[in-house]
């Protein structure tokens, strides 16, 4: 495994995404692995919009992005909102920048002017399938069919340019070339130019595409290590190429690709839609899109633990190398090293997602906890003080996967409208024990204690007292109370609840049992 070189570098990474909808969970990765090296090395961490496709711009897309990963903990030292000292930060606020190189690439006989139509380029593409075995593309193959800067003669070239012909800039690939590098997640990396298209980098318009606008911004940004996802691995032959063309191979930056993101079945890509198939997130944010098909639910609102899913996203690809598995961001920082980034594709785990959840909503306090669901209780119609649901909150908090559930759990905490196990009840309830649990109400009804332990042994020897067992009567006591058999410690629940509203629930009990069918 080649070693990352940082000796006596300033590590510069950017997390470059291209404003074109919602965040997926994998970018969310690609920003965490390259904002926990920045740190760990005392780095900087760039945001850098790549908006150069104007056709897929998605507006709110840029604050979407800014905003969760803020939610995420991942804060830019340097991007568009901060400002810093290689910007603007944004591509389109670039474009001035790009046409030099591209007309440099041009001089040096490593670029040319393609003036084919949009119907031409069609017609062709028809016929290499035909002519070729394998896709057809525009390369060192099929160019010299073209009408380009390389089949017309200088004058006819500069007559197109200047009576405005529309046009785009190329890369003049090798014919057949072995192009190396060496990916720090990968090792020696090699592809072969002829498998490769000449692709175009700048525009007729004065943009310039991702492979110019990242190639040129990384090297004016000062970038030394490019993470990305491995989609991204073969672009790279291009981008080493246009190093080396631009002269800048002593400044290339050293790349990590990351491992691709699987379905949790571990079959394929994870996909935007995979979240709505299979009832998961895989947005940090909600996002609304005017088409509901592309509309999603993210892990905030879901409910979930900003810190739970970044210790769970670190474990997407990387390991410690030891058994911890709970680490804060700071931890994060002090362990995470790219030699431990694997190269094959990390499934995408729902179940270890909410065990992560569970583990940090059990070590937060009650009143952070209500802080998350003091808005869903509202909704919920119900009236609760800050210091009743932090208690609530405390006391369901081992037993919840997610902040919801607190409301989904915890209903008769909060009304006596609450659902009860009637199938249940039926089962226990014996009429001819009604006056032992009559005067169990009664016991609860005079108590005057609030030691929840005390209440405890009182009510168990009540119990044994009556000559019942203790499965013939707190399944009763807990469905009049909680509607369930399920829940936190019945006697801390009593004395949440209250003492008098527990005895009114028991006794409503006891009534509406001389209603029930037989
Ligand atoms: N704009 C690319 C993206 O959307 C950036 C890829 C890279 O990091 O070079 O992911």
């Amino acid at each position: 495994m080649p070693q990352i070189q940082i000796m006596h570098q300033t590590i510069r990474v950017r997390f470059a995404p291209s404003p074109t909808g919602a965040l997926h969970i994998g970018g969310v990765r690609t920003a965490l692995f390259n904002y926990l090296l920045a740190k760990k090395h005392n780095g900087t961490f760039i945001l850098r919009i790549e908006d150069t496709d104007q056709n897929r711009f998605v507006p709110g897309a840029e604050d979407y992005i800014i905003e969760a990963l803020a939610w995420c903990g991942l804060h830019f030292d340097e991007g568009p909102m901060q400002g810093g000292p290689y910007g603007p930060y944004r591509q389109s606020e670039r474009k001035h920048m790009y046409a030099q190189f591209a007309d440099q690439l041009i001089q040096k006989g490593h670029a040319y002017y393609a003036f084919d139509s949009a119907e031409s380029l069609e017609h062709k593409r028809e016929e290499w399938k035909l002519k070729f075995d394998h896709s057809a593309t525009y390369n060192a193959l099929t160019r010299l069919e073209m009408k380009n800067s390389l089949t017309m003669s200088a004058e006819e070239v500069s007559e197109a340019l200047s009576s405005g012909q529309a046009y785009t800039i190329r890369l003049k690939m090798p014919a057949s070339e072995d192009v190396r590098f060496t990916d720090i997640i990968r090792g020696e990396v090699s592809f072969n130019t002829s498998e490769l298209d000449d692709k175009i980098i700048l525009k007729g318009d004065g943009m310039p595409t991702y492979h110019l606008a990242n190639v040129v911004d990384d090297y004016l940004m000062k970038i030394t290590h490019v993470i990305r996802g491995e989609e991204w691995l073969s672009s790279t032959a291009h981008h080493v190429l246009l190093y080396r063309f631009l002269e800048w191979e002593s400044v290339m930056p050293q790349f990590a690709h990351l491992p691709l993101i699987l379905k949790p079945d571990g079959k394929g890509k994870l996909s935007k839609r995979d979240g709505v198939k299979l009832g998961m997130p895989v947005f940090p944010l909600s996002w609304e899109d005017p088409n509901p098909e592309d509309s999603f639910v993210g892990f905030k609102e879901a409910g979930f633990d900003p810190d739970a899913l970044i210790n769970f996203l670190a474990f997407l690809g990387w390991n410690p190398g030891t058994e911890q598995e709970i680490f804060s961001m700071e931890e994060l920082i002090q362990a995470f090293d790219l030699s431990h980034v694997s190269k094959g594709g990390a499934r995408f785990d729902f179940d270890k997602i909410k065990w992560f959840n569970q583990q940090y909503l059990k070590n937060q306090s009650g009143e952070e906890i209500a802080s998350h669901v003091t808005l869903l209780i509202k909704d919920a119609g119900w009236n609760a003080s800050e210091e009743y649901l932090a208690a609530v909150c405390y006391l369901l908090k081992d037993r919840i996967t997610v902040y919801p559930d607190i409301v989904r759990d915890g209903v008769y905490f909060f009304t006596e409208d609450f659902p009860k196990d009637t199938d249940t009840f039926k089962k226990k309830w014996n009429p001819e024990h009604k006056n032992i649990i009559q005067g169990l109400a009664d016991l609860l009804g005079n108590w005057n204690s609030d030691d929840s332990t005390e209440l405890e042994h009182a009510v168990k020897d009540y119990i044994a007292n009556s000559g019942l067992g203790l499965g013939q009567v707190l399944p009763i006591l807990r469905i009049a109370i909680a509607g369930t058999l399920k829940g936190p410690d019945l006697f801390q629940t009593v004395m949440l609840i209250g003492l008098r509203k527990s005895q009114a629930r028991i006794q409503k009990l006891i009534e509406d049992s001389s209603h029930l069918p037989a």
